[in-house]
């Protein structure tokens, strides 16, 4: 029965008996139950780790005979959101009859080819290389996770014994070996040895356990987490403070992230010297404790232990000697301190690297550190898009936590170096890689977007964030960005943006805009200024605030944005763009337009000024004359349109028609247009264009720039 009088108090009990009373019958449908259960918290695994498994009775569509099948979650993935699609399936006989043509541990990785001879239901998931693990062992319903609390005890040097006492026997050991059709076999052989245990734990790896039933295997999951997190809990600060106790005194909440703020794109620019990376940061109170400690100088080093953790984090995370209070305003003298200790990190990879590299490994990778801990600060952390940084920095708050609950109980050990570059750089995992999509062409850039939440901006910002960048929405109106934001998180996912309210006239409100771009992604690679507004007014009719809210808006605007961009793009010297969306305004003269069409060619002229200096820093500036863009265009609004009509003699219903039909191609221009003029420029092609012109007009004789 599906109720429980245990308390927990380190694991989330989420079992609703209606829900699975649901599903009796169908053992498929318990696991994914069973298994989104465990993956909603991650103090049971961490995102994208661990599998389950359940094995049925189903029929051989060839024989027509009841057979034993198991469905086991396959390649890729997280339990959390685990559907049937994410499962593979594999008739149980055929799997464990591979045994037969195992030819040993030095060959162990071509078993994985054969497991798609064992495949029942041809709609699966690729099998992972953790399908035997689950295949040998006889249980109806099997949880594999990768749980903090276990992973301590599995990474302590005493981890056997402290399990064996701590489960009174009912727990297994098998030693560390690297996931695949040994650890498979080496898993029966544990259970054979002693019967009646209820689960496994993994050497620096993780937990297997398990039940006749879903909700078996989950309370039984669930107990052993919550067993070994108490045990955790009762020892800290038992043998001595937490690591080591606190050697460096946090700033405070504020000056922590102003001061990441303004380092992140110095760290950035230094971690992309292969390619542009994305950043994190977080300075969350677990990260705090471990960076702060005396014992970081000696733990750091070492590394994390479970695979899935220095995958994603690197064998070992740079350590920053800065002062929590350093000062960062001289940018040289900052660099000429962190120069040396990137070096120092490549040139250590690359040793590891070349000591631990087989005939028929694959070639070095990024040597960049992936987390770079600042004492008194913080933890960032460098990847090659915002999901896999933020991910990779919550894989080292999990070695964080792993490191405290061994260091609490025993003495924590990390992988060997060689095991760990087995994993990192095995074949197997190198072939994954390569069947990854190829990246997009803004992939880890970083783009802020002025005016954004709506119109051109909202456009160009869409087509940005379509081709891989991440984008920084802004707008004055915060209703506006709040709604902006809302569809940029239903259509393109929570990393894939922040927001920023910004007023362009106001050098603080540009400041912190740039602040937010620096802590939620390390910097800016490039600057659309699209904010703007337009007047049409006679010259009599003109009043001296019209003139100063447009030369504000659009001119001061425009070079205040720069202005603030180009230092993050010089501190992270790595080039950069910045795009102006001027108008073809600037070339052409009409009437009711003084003040609209001159600050637009005060624009133009500010955007050649700006590229002639900036170039020598590899940033580019290049403009984008668009006209007419009519449709959920923020200047049509407040009297614009009827001011135009007025000037043409016509009504505003008739401007569409008449503006394409004063075009040489005949076109309405609309917002989405725009963008991809944008994206042109920054799309890779045109990367040795400057100072350049692209006018996005339908054709207007009287705009061509001559
Ligand atoms: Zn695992």
């Amino acid at each position: 029965m599906a109720t429980t009088n245990i308390e927990f108090k380190h694991v989330s009990y989420l079992w609703d008996e209606a829900e699975a009373a649901k599903l009796a019958g169908d053992e498929v449908a318990l696991l994914i139950y069973r298994s989104n259960l465990l993956g909603a918290d991650l103090r049971l695994t961490n995102y994208g780790g661990g599998n389950t498994s359940c094995k049925a009775m189903a029929k051989n569509p060839l024989t027509g005979e009841e057979t034993e099948v198991m469905w086991v979650k396959g390649s890729g993935g997280d339990i959390g959101t685990l559907k049937k699609s994410g499962l593979a399936a594999l008739y149980v006989d055929r799997l464990r009859s591979l045994k037969n043509v195992y030819r040993g541990l030095e060959h162990e990785d071509e078993m994985v080819e054969l497991f798609n001879h064992c495949i029942y239901d041809l709609a699966s998931k690729a099998p992972s290389i953790d399908t035997p693990l689950h295949g040998f062992l006889p249980f109806k319903h099997i949880d594999h996770l990768h749980p903090d609390a276990a992973i301590a005890i599995a990474a302590a040097k005493d981890g056997k014994a402290i399990t064996a006492e701590l489960f009174n026997g009912q727990i297994g050991w098998v030693e560390w070996q690297k996931p695949g059709f040994e650890l498979g076999l080496q898993l029966k052989q544990c259970l054979d040895e002693n019967p009646g245990i209820k689960g496994i734990m993994l050497g620096s790896h993780g937990l297997f356990t398990w039940g006749d039933t879903a909700y078996e295997s989950y309370m039984n999951t669930l107990e052993v987490v919550e067993r070994c997190a108490t045990y955790l809990e009762e020892n800290y600060g038992k043998k001595g403070p937490v690591f080591g106790g606190q050697k460096i005194e946090s700033l405070d909440s504020a000056s922590r992230k102003k001061q990441a703020a303004s380092l992140a794109p110095i760290l950035r620019g230094l971690c992309s010297s292969k390619q542009h990376m994305v950043g994190h940061f977080t300075d969350d109170t677990r990260v705090l404790e471990y960076i702060n400690s005396n014992d970081l100088e000696r733990l750091a080093p070492m590394g994390t232990s479970c695979p899935d953790h220095f995958l994603r984090t690197k064998i070992s995370p740079l350590v920053l000697t800065l002062d929590p209070n350093e000062d960062l305003s001289d940018v040289a003298a900052i660099k000429e301190k962190l120069v040396p200790a990137f070096e120092a990190y490549r040139a250590m990879y690359t040793a590891y690297y070349e000591s631990c590299k087989h005939e028929n490994s694959p070639a070095i990778r990024d040597t960049n550190p992936v987390i770079i801990l600042y004492p008194g600060v913080g933890m960032f952390s460098f990847s090659k898009d915002k999901q896999t940084t933020r991910v990779a920095s919550e894989f080292y708050i999990n070695a964080i936590n792993v490191m405290k609950g061994a260091e609490a109980i025993s003495e924590y050990t990390s992988l060997p170096r060689q095991e760990a570059f087995n994993i990192e750089y095995w074949l197997l995992e190198e072939a994954k890689l390569q069947r990854m999509p190829k990246p997009k062409a803004l992939s880890g850039k970083i783009v802020l977007v002025t005016g954004s939440a709506g119109g051109i901006g909202k456009a160009i910002a869409r087509k940005m964030v379509s081709e891989g960048a991440v984008v920084v929405l802004n707008d004055m109106n915060e209703e506006r960005l709040a709604a902006a934001g809302e569809d940029f998180k239903k259509e393109f996912g929570a990393d894939s943006y922040t927001t920023a309210v910004l007023d362009v006239t106001k050098v603080a409100d540009i400041n912190a805009a740039i602040e937010i771009a620096n802590l939620a992604f390390g910097g800016v690679d490039i600057v659309v200024n699209n904010a703007g507004l337009s007047i049409s007014k006679s010259i009599a009719d003109h009043t001296e605030k019209d003139w100063d809210l447009l030369y504000d808006v659009l001119v001061k605007g425009q070079f205040l944005m720069t202005q603030a961009a180009a230092a993050v793009m010089k501190k992270q010297d790595i080039g950069g763009d910045v795009l102006n969306i001027v108008s073809k305004n600037a070339l052409v003269s009409g009437p009711n337009n003084a003040g609209y069409g001159s600050a637009k060619a005060a624009q133009l002229h500010l955007s050649r000024l700006n590229a002639a200096e900036l170039g020598a820093d590899g940033i580019r500036v290049n403009v984008v004359n668009p006209d007419a863009v009519i449709s959920d265009s923020n200047i049509w609004a407040g009297g614009w349109a009827e001011g135009r009509a007025k000037a043409y003699g016509i009504t505003v219903a008739e401007l569409p028609a008449y503006y394409a039909k004063r075009t040489l191609l005949n076109e309405i221009i609309l917002p989405v247009d725009i963008a991809n003029a944008c994206f042109a420029f920054v799309g890779g092609l045109l990367h040795k264009s400057t100072g350049n012109v692209l006018n996005v007009d339908g054709g207007v004789a009287m705009a061509f720039v001559r």
